[in-house]
């Protein structure tokens, strides 16, 4: 039965970033208004996301980390109309299945924090009390050592997964409003250095300023798109050569819902129309689509970040209508 929990959890936790990922949305989802990722050389030997979220119930500590335990849908129908990003109750149990996984956390009807641990089968192992704030503070150590050949591929890319995960964290940084988003990373013995800090502002436009600076945003044009009632497209783009062919898709983020999500597609469908009116650059974009929940499904992929649109060709036939006119020559 550990092999089996071992090899699934594996699908949901596919690499450093998307751990972090299910681990920061579980801070927003408890309404974290401070979210702090500490990694230690990066994210290798440890990483930890501390909030300030509302905490975790003592009546829910031991079921935490066992599979499909989530506090987060109460009744079936919710899955319709979910807000929350996470409602399958598989990252704890993933992680504990993956690495050594301990929380710190607190309410405000407790008066002081208490800290767990967990065994590979997300048992409860050890309870004690500590200090801390309100909120909470999941730490995960040596993350696929239970696989060693994951184990190894991990140690080989670690650079590249640390790249992945700041590009999702940037992600975060751009869409959350009034979230403040720190990264730290510590390498070895050295003092740890701070990789992303952003104080949440309130709007995307400020966000984007902090992430990208001003010169960049100075070359982004607003777009807003209308789909239809309950269907929009917001968010910006660069019409003059700025982005940087580099690396394909590099500052190119796409959300639904303000849920980051990959947009292959929409970002091959960007670059075209791009090239054909600049040279040999890439855009810049930031898009939230704001579209009713039950349009789309997120969750056909383990680590939800690929989506699916009930009515993909009209949206995508929409898309390129709006985009043709922002790149067309008369504009430019
Ligand atoms: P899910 O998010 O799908 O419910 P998880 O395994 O990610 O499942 O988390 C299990 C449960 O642990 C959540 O439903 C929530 O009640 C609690 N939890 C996890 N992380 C936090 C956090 N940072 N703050 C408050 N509660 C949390
Ligand atoms: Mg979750």
């Amino acid at each position: 039965k550990g092999v089996v929990h071992r090899i699934c959890s594996g699908q949901v936790i596919l690499d450093l970033s998307s751990a972090v990922k299910e681990l920061v949305e579980n801070s927003l989802d408890a309404g974290a208004t401070s979210i702090e990722i500490a990694l230690k050389d990066y994210g290798e030997e440890s990483f930890k996301v501390i909030d300030n979220g509302c905490g975790i119930s003592p009546l829910n500590f031991k079921v935490l980390a066992l599979k499909h335990h989530t506090s987060k849908i109460t009744d079936f129908l919710d899955l319709q109309s979910l807000t929350t990003f996470g409602f399958r109750g598989e990252a704890l149990s993933s992680l504990s299945a993956l690495g050594n996984l301990s929380v710190e956390t607190r309410t405000k009807d407790e008066p002081v924090a208490t800290h767990l641990s967990f065994d590979r089968s997300g048992l409860l192992i050890s309870e004690r009390k500590t200090a801390r704030q309100v909120g909470t503070t999941v730490t995960v150590d040596k993350l696929f050592s239970t696989l060693p050949v994951r184990s190894k591929e991990f140690s080989r890319n670690i650079r590249k997964e640390y790249g992945k995960l700041i590009s999702l964290l940037n992600a975060y940084a751009l869409i959350a409003k009034g979230v403040r988003l720190v990264c730290t990373n510590t390498i070895g013995r050295n003092s740890k250095s701070v990789v992303l800090n952003t104080q949440g502002s309130s709007s995307i436009k400020d966000n984007i300023i902090t992430v990208f600076g001003m010169k960049t945003f100075s070359c982004l044009e607003p777009l807003s798109i209308h789909i239809s009632e309950s269907c929009m497209i917001e968010g910006f783009l660069s019409k003059t050569g700025h982005g940087s062919g580099r690396n394909l898709g590099d500052r190119q983020f796409f959300f639904v819902n303000g849920r980051p999500v990959d947009m292959p597609k929409l970002s091959k469908l960007l670059n075209e129309l791009y090239k054909s009116s600049n040279s040999k650059q890439y855009p810049i974009a930031v898009m939230n689509f704001t579209i009713p929940t039950r349009a789309y499904d997120v969750n056909v992929t383990p680590d939800k970040r690929k989506i699916f649109f009930s009515d993909e060709g009209s949206l995508m036939h929409s898309l390129r209508e709006a985009i043709e006119k922002i790149y067309s020559p008369s504009q430019c």
